[in-house]
């Protein structure tokens, strides 16, 4: 027997009895679906993942893919496996039926895309950003565009990377300085460097769709000149065939610690006469645009993340119920027989903290997955307007805290594993490479936190803010009725009130620093990740209180004993997370509270 990759019960759990998945169907879009269709897609994906992607996940890992100066090579077997994900469907699962789509709920495809990350390395990477490139042009770009760029796409012949990164703008995309310049025909050229852009060349399809943010010559400095540009690898002549090559040059690859299965790339866009270039929308307008990619990719990103932490949490658990080590103190008989280490209360304690962290941040992901889904498909307009309200809001912490918990939940379980955790004949020294991408790209936990801290909570008269502590008090009132969990919801509403201090505070030392308009604004937003850490944790705490008041229903029933057990587990995850993990928000509150300068003060020459 091999380790499982997920639990099983634990996604039924969590489509059917935390997020109530069944429902879908009465909205239009969902019609033909049911729980039976939903479960059909979640176990196609893991015979995918099963048949093609592990037996070579470890080959992904060590053979990275080469560049001879020419072409890219990629392990030979990758592509039958990717092919087989998009035969099934499953790359474009969301896409409209017109556009080979199936029209399944984000939250169902997340979570069949799971087994396939857990699996495929990053292979996953190439079909992800396929979809939400495809997705972008379909909301902002022409039906010209579409039918050019998107059908194939769509149909897995194209593939589509975000080319934003430069050499000297990462973080700070103002900077850029890729160009375009109109030509007399309607298009532009684009010339310049971009980096580390994923999936950016490759032998896995015909084609590949970049979308490059460039600033037009004259426009505005800073965000607010930038636009964006389709800049397909090979130009497509108007019966479709592919046409030359559109000077997008590989410069190289770059070799990483992690997520090998997919090219990172350097790029080098018309070096000779520069790179045709078709704009989407508007002129100026495209890190707006481009906000509609990245976005979705910041739920892809949290929910890899805590994909490959549950990877790591059930090898772990495996692993510990099946080897042999020590003894308990409280044995003296050097020859009776060792124990599990399962049976040892550290290692337990290294389980159940990942327990804690991973299927928190997958609770989390898939309520992000489900709020993108009700902004779109919900009944009403006022449904439809307070879940995008709620996405906007919480997105740095959907994208950001699995991204930091799901790595450590992976270095826990190496721990777990001892010395055979540290080497790469099992694989959850991989996982953690793996997931040590996701704190930085999509926008860093640094760069998050300020977009948590100084624009979505002051944003829209805090009605954002506003509305998340609502969703949450009312959480804590369905607490408060069922006396096991009565000591959840009262610690949940302390934790509220320690948010609510803290945020306060920051508030008003931001308004006082903006009226000042000088530099104290730099110290109120030093300990901005801190921010997002506690906010992050009063998120997870909630989640796992709505987790126990399905575990005490089920529980109060007459269930099962396999449901019982599994409740009981949730309950302890739980009381793990509220006793080992929450109260460090008190420390947090009060770094901030006192505007700590700790970190402000220290000089460069100190260190
Ligand atoms: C494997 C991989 C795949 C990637 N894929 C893509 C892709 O497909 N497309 C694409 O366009 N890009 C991609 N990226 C780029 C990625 O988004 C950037 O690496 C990331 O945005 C950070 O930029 P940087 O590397 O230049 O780091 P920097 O911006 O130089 O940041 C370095 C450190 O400084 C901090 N920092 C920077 N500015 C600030 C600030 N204003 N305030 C506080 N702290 C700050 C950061 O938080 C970070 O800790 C990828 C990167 C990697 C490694």
């Amino acid at each position: 027997m091999s380790a499982p990759m997920l639990n099983e019960r634990d996604i039924e759990f969590m489509l059917y009895e935390l997020f109530n998945s069944e429902s879908l169907n009465q909205r239009e879009r969902y019609q033909d679906h049911d729980r039976h269709t939903f479960n059909e897609v979640i176990n196609t994906a893991k015979a995918i993942a099963v048949k093609h992607f592990l037996p070579i996940r470890q080959k992904l890992d060590t053979e990275q893919p080469t560049f001879d100066g020419k072409n890219v090579h990629t392990l030979p077997e990758q592509k039958p496996a990717i092919d087989a994900v998009i035969e099934s469907g499953l790359a474009s699962a969301t896409a409209d039926y017109k556009y080979h789509g199936m029209q399944l709920p984000p939250i169902v495809a997340n979570m069949a895309g799971a087994y396939l990350t857990i699996s495929g390395g990053n292979s996953m990477g190439y079909t992800m950003l396929t979809n939400a490139n495809a997705n972008l042009l379909q909301a902002h770009g022409t039906p010209e565009l579409i039918e050019k760029w998107v059908i194939p796409m769509r149909a897995g012949r194209f593939a589509g990377t975000m080319a934003m990164t430069e050499p000297g703008a990462g973080s700070g995309l103002g900077d850029l300085v890729t160009r375009a310049t109109k030509t007399d025909d309607g298009h532009y050229l684009v010339s310049g460097s971009k980096i580390y852009i994923s999936g950016g060349d490759h032998n896995l399809s015909e084609n590949i769709v970049h979308l490059v943010l460039a600033r037009v010559k004259g426009a505005p400095k800073g965000i607010k000149g930038i636009s964006l540009f389709v800049v397909p690898k090979y130009l497509v002549n108007d019966d479709g065939s592919l046409g030359q090559d559109n000077e997008v040059a590989l410069s190289g690859l770059f070799h990483k610690m992690g997520g090998r299965a997919q090219t990172s790339t350097a790029l080098s866009f018309g070096e000779k006469n520069g790179s045709v270039g078709y704009l989407v929308g508007e002129e100026n307008q495209g890190l707006k645009y481009m906000f509609h990619m990245m976005n979705e990719a910041r739920i892809m990103v949290g929910t890899g993340a805590a994909a490959i932490g549950l990877a790591g949490y059930h090898y772990s658990l495996y692993y510990a119920k099946d080897r042999p080590q020590g003894r308990l103190p409280s044995c003296k008989d050097p020859l009776s027989p060792m124990v599990n280490i399962i049976e040892h209360a550290d290692v337990r304690r290294m389980l159940l903290a990942q327990k804690a962290y991973t299927e928190g941040a997958l609770a989390l992901v898939l309520y992000g997955s489900q709020l993108s889904d009700d902004e779109q498909t919900a009944l009403t307009k006022e449904e439809r307007a307070h879940a995008h309200l709620l996405l906007d809001f919480l997105t740095p912490i959907i994208k950001t805290w699995p991204s930091e918990y799901g790595p450590k939940a992976n270095d826990l379980a190496i721990q777990v594993l001892g010395g055979h955790g540290y080497i790469n004949e099992h694989p959850v020294e991989m996982f953690y490479r793996d997931n040590r991408l996701n704190p930085i790209h999509e926008g860093t936990t640094g760069i998050q936190s300020l977009d948590l801290l100084a624009r979505k909570v002051p944003m829209n008269n805090m009605k954002g803010y506003l509305a998340t502590l609502a969703e949450i008090k009312s959480t804590i009132k369905t607490g408060q009725a069922d006396p096991s969990l009565l000591q959840y919801a009262d610690e949940l509403t302390s934790a509220l009130t320690t948010l609510t201090n803290t945020t306060n505070v920051l508030l008003s030392a931001m308004g006082q620093a903006s009226a000042k308009q000088d530099e104290s604004i730099d110290l109120v937003l030093a300990n901005s990740v801190k921010y997002l850490e506690l906010f992050g944790h009063v998120i997870i705490a909630w989640l796992w209180l709505k987790q126990g008041l399905v575990a005490s229903a089920g529980l109060a029933q007459d269930c099962h004993e396999s449901d019982e057990v599994f409740y009981q587990g949730k309950l302890q995850a739980l009381k793990y997370f509220y006793r080992y993990e929450l109260p460090h928000i008190d420390v947090w509150a009060k770094i901030l509270c006192d505007l700590d300068s700790t970190t402000y003060d220290m000089k460069e020459t100190w260190f």
